[in-house]
């Protein structure tokens, strides 16, 4: 199977004849290529889009009502179901998540496609009271040609928030999917042509991102950048889009809490809390990676999390276990790196999953492990491991409870497990993060729901309506009558 770039509505041939390995992370195979992208390819895919759009938003894909801009995007959701499984299986295959995760996962992507293309036309400015004389409107435009840069761990996900509201705006997209997950993006594209997408509207080239990823964010034809993807990574794009005022939307990675407070419903809280870190292996920018546990609780709470966690298996994607391996190689490496190095510091490993028997040995299995009485200072408590590796600490009071959970670099998602209501919003207003949720984690996945970080997690907002008007550029006009 050799993948090339998705251009103009066609498969189209790189300009470089190099090809970048597909391997299936269940078993590390090789089952085939993709397009390595260049910068030659990145300006081929920005013309596309800008001639879709126009230069006055006059171009084939521009100059669509908003109203069918959604009905073209809800015949891609309806397109998306009917191929639920479909969809499922090519990125089981592409990245080991689970069969159970990636059919979530395509459900979720025709989601957001239902919920931004019902909400294309619902996007308008405001007329402002102003002076006598003069009558003053706010119009929202699209940008113009939009940027998206997909990570791989969610890569139908994270295609349907950005790419889904970009295109309600009235944008025309290049994408640019993770060199580790780009079939499902692909199939995505070639739907879109199928169904009636004008050429350009959404063009995807494949390729590494420090080659074809760093095109898109220099190139000068892109008017917004979407980066979801590593706070390292992220601080380059925004460097590189700050050298030409380009606006950018960055959605990074996570260390987030879940705080566990005397009085919690731990038949509620505990198995939430511990698919907040197994889901997806672990590799979840919101992964729920350190439980916080009010001290009367804590060997409680410890001893059930470890019968859940011996219970863990880690498998092939057909099994539908609890989880898959992780997506590659250097990811398994990174993850066992910090399992390593914890036990080497002696922090105490109280329980651990299992790899099931059946799984391959070359495959990139990682079990569960959960650590206790993890230091705050540790690197356990305070970089994002992305892998199923969950940091118990204690805390004695609510005081205690916000310092330490806010006392890393990002601020993604927090989980609050209280009865006490008063509790519940005066924790939710100190913590430092873009999402917090009581007595439960991540509400289900949330479309609605908008999602972003502060600090090193990024800045901007995707899904919900906040991420249109992200997508939107505000233009004021006042008319002074004659
Ligand atoms: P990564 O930053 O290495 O790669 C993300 C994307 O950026 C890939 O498509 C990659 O090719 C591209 N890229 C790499 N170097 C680039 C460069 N110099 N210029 C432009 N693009 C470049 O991250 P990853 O390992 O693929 O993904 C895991 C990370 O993503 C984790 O840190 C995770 O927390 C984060 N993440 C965040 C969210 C969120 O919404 N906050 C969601 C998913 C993942």
């Amino acid at each position: 199977m050799q993948k090339q770039h998705f251009i103009d509505n066609a498969w189209q041939g790189g300009s470089s004849p190099e090809m970048i390995a597909v391997v299936d992370p269940s078993t590390g195979t090789t089952f085939g290529s993709l397009a390595r992208g260049t910068a030659a390819d990145i300006a081929r895919a920005v013309a596309s889009s800008r001639a879709a759009v126009g230069d006055t938003f006059d171009g084939p894909w521009g100059r669509l009502s908003a109203a069918q801009r959604g009905r073209l995007m809800m015949r891609l959701a309806a397109a998306v179901t009917e191929r639920n499984e479909e969809f499922a299986q090519i990125e089981a295959r592409d990245t080991g998540k689970s069969m159970k995760t990636a059919r979530v996962d395509a459900t979720a992507l025709a989601r957001y496609f239902e919920y931004y293309g019902g909400a294309a036309d619902k996007l308008h400015g405001d007329t402002l009271p102003y002076e006598h004389g003069y009558t003053v409107l706010t119009i929202r435009e699209p940008h113009g040609v939009t940027g998206h840069i997909v990570p791989w761990n969610y890569p139908m996900q994270i295609f349907g928030r950005t790419v889904g509201a970009s295109l309600a705006a009235g944008n025309a997209c290049v994408v640019k999917p993770a060199e580790d997950a780009s079939l499902s993006i692909l199939r995505l594209a070639e739907l879109a042509a199928e169904i009636g997408f004008p050429a350009g509207a959404l063009n995807v080239v494949t390729g590494y991102g420090h080659e074809a990823g760093a095109a898109l964010t220099a190139h000068p034809g892109i008017d917004h950048i979407s980066f979801t993807g590593s706070t390292v990574t992220g601080r380059l794009v925004a460097e590189a889009a700050a050298k030409r005022h380009c606006p950018v939307t960055l959605e990074l990675g996570g260390k987030s809490p879940q705080l566990v407070f005397d009085d919690a419903d731990l038949d509620q809280a505990l198995p939430v809390i511990v698919n907040a870190i197994i889901q997806n292996a672990g590799q979840t920018c919101s992964a729920g990676s350190r439980v916080l546990v009010q001290r009367g609780i804590y060997e409680t709470v410890l001893e059930r999390l470890a019968e859940r966690f011996r219970a863990l298996r880690a498998g092939p994607p057909v099994l539908e276990l609890e989880m898959g391996p992780l997506v590659n190689e250097k990811q398994y490496g990174l993850v066992k790196g910090f399992i390593d190095a914890a036990e080497a510091e002696r922090i105490p490993v109280v329980a651990r999953g299992s790899v099931h028997p059946e799984a391959a040995s070359a495959g990139y299995y990682q079990a569960a492990v959960l650590f206790r009485d993890v230091p705050h200072t540790s690197a356990l408590a305070q970089k994002e491991i992305f892998g199923p590796v969950l940091a118990a600490m204690p805390f004695e009071d609510e005081a205690e409870a916000i310092r330490l959970a806010n006392g890393t670099d990002y601020g993604l998602v927090a989980g609050v497990w209280t009865r006490d209501g008063a509790r519940q919003f005066r924790v939710a207003r100190a913590l430092r993060c873009g999402q917090v949720f009581i007595n439960n984690y991540g509400a289900g996945g949330g479309v609605e729901l908008p999602f972003g970080g502060v600090k090193s997690s990024g800045h901007g907002r995707e899904k919900g309506f906040e991420a249109l008007l992200g997508f939107t550029v505000l233009k004021t006009i006042a008319i002074k009558h004659g």
